[in-house]
């Protein structure tokens, strides 16, 4: 076995149904006696019922949360976070709200419960985007990692069909990165691996039962898993890419991914055998690449970039922006070629 360092990540995590109730329980734990609860407008009501499980401890909700969290939501958030008084967040929804609380928590040390309600799996990671006058910058700090994270399978069963498909796609990208990262380490890889398992088992069976709660707990460990994935390790070209194009088109997060993730998985297959190989063990599938894509067209959500509102012309600007400043990557970044991966994923092109 290969030399490797291997951090675990100080996160406490309770798992499984009806856990939400033991929320007051977590908030006490971090020694705190008020919370402020976050979400974003679509889900204060569901905010409200947290804050009811609070009791005394409730200081209020901050229904404001936005996707890449935006600085001025934050500051709006620190005001209501400072008239609340409150020591402790609970971040109740998608990797927006985690994002909300983790940039509190960088502003003012502000402890956080997060609740997480997709696939996202950012409140496993010390990982922060945030954007201001339209520019994303990323931080990666111990001072933004969640303390303590529930994951009560019942808040999921309300996540539309194509949101828990593209979002548990998301997931499964953070684990085929972290196969073939640089600073890969095989306790990881066993998450990862199980990761992409998991939730390729149970992706295909939400889309049309969303209510199944075996598939719901399937998918949600899996999210956990792969959100260690992408706490612990680095990402390459397919992260690379996704953070270009959603910021150059203002292209949704998690729709992106699943777009991207079979030709950016085709691009490096023959360069990280050993991760190929993992995949689909855990796809079951001969093809990593084109196993990915049949399991994206199971799943019955868009697969070309020009479905989802990225302009024809931006195929050759999309290309110059991932290959500035790229990150590491076990194929090297050949200007024409990530062109031509970005015009396949364009057009919805099945991997070759
Ligand atoms: P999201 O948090 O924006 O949620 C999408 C929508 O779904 C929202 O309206 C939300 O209220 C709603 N929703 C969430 N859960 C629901 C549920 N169970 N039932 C009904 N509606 C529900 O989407 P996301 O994909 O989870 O997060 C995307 C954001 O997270 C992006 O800004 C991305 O950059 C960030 N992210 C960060 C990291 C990190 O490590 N920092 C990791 C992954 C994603």
């Amino acid at each position: 076995m290969d030399t490797f360092i291997y951090e675990a990540l100080p996160i406490r995590v309770r798992f499984g149904r009806g856990m939400v109730s033991a929320v007051g329980a977590e908030v006490a734990h971090l020694g705190a006696t008020r919370a402020l609860v976050l979400t974003t407008p679509q889900q204060e009501t569901e905010g409200r019922r947290i804050g009811a499980l609070l009791g005394s401890a409730f200081a209020g909700v901050f229904p404001g949360a936005a996707m890449h969290t935006p600085t001025d939501v934050t500051d709006a958030a620190l005001d209501a976070l400072k008239s609340s008084d409150a020591t402790c967040v609970v971040a109740l929804g998608g990797g927006s709200t985690t994002g909300l609380g983790k940039a509190l928590a960088l502003r003012t040390g502000v402890k956080q419960v997060c609740i997480p309600t997709t696939y996202a799996g950012s409140e496993m990671t010390p990982i922060l985007g945030e954007t201001k006058d339209g520019l994303k910058t990323t931080i990666r700090s111990l001072d933004v990692l969640p303390e303590s994270v529930i994951y009560d399978v019942d808040l999921t069963l309300t996540l539309p069909p194509a949101l828990s498909a593209t979002s548990g796609v998301n997931a499964i990208a953070h684990a085929v990165e972290g196969l073939y990262a640089q600073d890969r380490n095989p306790v990881i890889s066993l998450m990862a691996e199980d990761g992409i398992r998991t939730l390729a088992d149970a992706l295909p069976i939400l889309v049309h039962e969303p209510h199944n709660v075996e598939a719901r707990t399937k998918a949600l460990y899996g999210a956990w898993l792969c959100g260690c994935v992408l706490g612990a390790v680095g990402m390459a070209l397919h992260h690379k890419l996704c953070h270009a194009l959603g910021g150059s088109f203002n292209l949704p997060h998690a729709e992106t991914h699943t777009i991207v993730l079979p030709h950016a998985v085709a691009y490096n297959a023959a360069a990280a055998p050993e991760a190929m190989a993992a995949i689909t063990r855990a796809l079951g599938a001969p093809d990593a690449a084109r196993g990915l894509f049949d399991l994206v067209r199971a799943l019955g959500v868009p697969q070309a970039l020009s479905q989802i509102g990225m302009p024809a012309d931006g195929i050759e600007r999309a290309a110059d922006i991932a290959v500035e400043k790229p990150y590491w990557n076990p194929r090297p970044i050949a200007r024409d070629a990530v062109r031509d991966l970005i015009a396949r994923a364009y057009a919805g092109e099945r991997p070759g």
